[in-house]
């Protein structure tokens, strides 16, 4: 048997993109199945972004070029930052990176290391605890309540604060839950940042998807000294329905920027040439495109959350953000089926890729086990077809 480094062992595959293969692996075998599972717009880019990338092409932007993004890019992320945040970085203060996760990696790799203690809200995003451990640090897992909606307690983050607290990863509006935090609680959290000197990473990346006229809000905007402190996140996958062509973006302290710089110029090198030409496109461009995934998005997700309620043993949260539903499935544990008992969240999405062939997350996966995500980024009949078998799926246990 080979023996890896040690950092590698504990490092477990996406689970969000492992329930993504195995649905696609069952479509290709010409089953048919609803996938609720992987979180990508089921829209295209925008044609003027392709158009953009098009250009660049014949243009001749296929060549390396500057490692951390190139500047006019970096510029369309300082006027955006401007404009929808009210933030003022310089170029030195940006980097560019292939997708927010790799930019969230970048940052790991550049800021956790043995001893370090890094604080994350649960339910949280798959990835956020295994690029802590990827880096030998430890994750810091703060439970947040339902009844809370989810958003962390001033209380609850104080309490979980040590010595070794290096950073705390805020991911608002969140994936899973669909909830966002209000300015208070960000001015709140701030407040403890500062006083006890640690650094927040906030994951911006559903900041436009937000529904019933919820107003994002970057907690780097909240005064000098937290700003100071921050790390902002942010990319075009989803806004843009980009999700293949991998840019993502970090603003923050421009020493740490400068090492993430250094880091990506020894792995990856630049973003793909073209893919930056397009995201100046994207960044700079018309956003009317949003207003129809928006107006569809939010559609879907009364539907969708609505029937869940309806449903004997689940209780499903209103998002307001984001495109993912997260309902409780708690209330189901215990019950059988012939040859099969549910007593988990695991146990459950089994149960309905196997008997109702629909594809969705266990919580487990984001740190709560009561619960299950389903994503209703894809269309209005998939979401009725799913969600009948589901019920049709959950009839038949008790
Ligand atoms: N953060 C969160 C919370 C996400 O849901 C995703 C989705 N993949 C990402 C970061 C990474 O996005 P990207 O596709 O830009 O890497
Ligand atoms: N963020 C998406 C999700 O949670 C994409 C999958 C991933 O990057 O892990 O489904």
């Amino acid at each position: 048997m080979i023996k890896l480094a040690g950092r590698a062992g504990s490092i477990k595959p996406s689970p969000t993109l492992s329930i993504d293969a195995k649905a696609k692996a069952m479509k290709a075998d010409g089953i048919d199945v609803v996938g609720f599972g992987v979180g990508e717009p089921d829209f295209d880019t925008p044609g003027h972004i392709k158009d953009a990338a098009i250009k660049a092409i014949g243009d001749g932007y296929t060549k390396y070029m500057a490692v951390g993004g190139i500047d006019p890019l970096k510029d369309a992320i300082i006027e955006k930052l401007r404009r929808d945040n009210n933030l003022e970085y310089q170029r030195n203060e940006v980097i560019v990176s292939c997708g927010a996760k790799h930019s969230l990696y970048n940052l790991a790799q550049a800021m956790y290391g043995p001893g370090d203690e890094v604080m994350i809200p649960a339910p949280y995003w798959v990835s956020y605890p295994d690029q802590v451990l990827l880096n030998e640090a430890e994750p810091v897992i703060i439970p947040t309540r339902q009844e809370d909606k989810f958003a962390l307690t001033p209380e609850q983050l104080e309490k979980h604060i040590t010595p070794k607290t290096k950073a705390l990863i805020l991911n608002s509006p969140s994936n899973p839950t669909g909830l966002a935090y209000d300015k208070n609680v960000l001015e709140a959290v701030a407040e403890l940042a500062v006083k006890h000197d640690f650094y927040v990473i906030s994951d911006e990346i559903y900041e436009k998807l937000v529904y019933d006229g919820f107003e994002h809000v970057s907690i780097a905007s909240l005064g000098d000294e937290i700003k100071a402190r921050t790390f902002v996140v942010n990319g075009v996958s989803k806004s843009h329905a980009m999700t293949g062509w991998r840019m993502g973006y970090t603003a923050g302290p421009a020493e740490v920027i400068k090492v993430m710089t250094n880091i990506q110029s020894q792995s990856t090198s630049n973003p793909c040439s073209i893919t930056q030409m397009a995201s100046i496109e994207a960044l700079n461009g018309p956003m009317d495109f949003l207003d129809e995934m928006l107006s569809e998005f939010d559609k879907r997700r009364r539907y969708m959350v609505e029937r869940l309620n309806a449903m004997d043993g689940i209780s499903c949260l209103m998002p307001v953000g984001a495109f993912y539903a997260f309902p409780n499935v708690s209330g189901i544990y215990g019950r059988s089926t012939t040859g099969r008992k549910i007593n988990s969240s695991k146990d459950l999405a089994i149960y309905l890729l196997d008997e109702a062939k629909v594809a969705a997350v266990h919580g487990e996966a984001f740190g709560d086990d009561r619960f299950i995500r389903l994503s209703y980024a894809t269309s209005m009949a998939n979401i009725e077809k799913g969600l009948d078998r589901i019920e049709k799926a959950l009839a038949q246990i008790s």
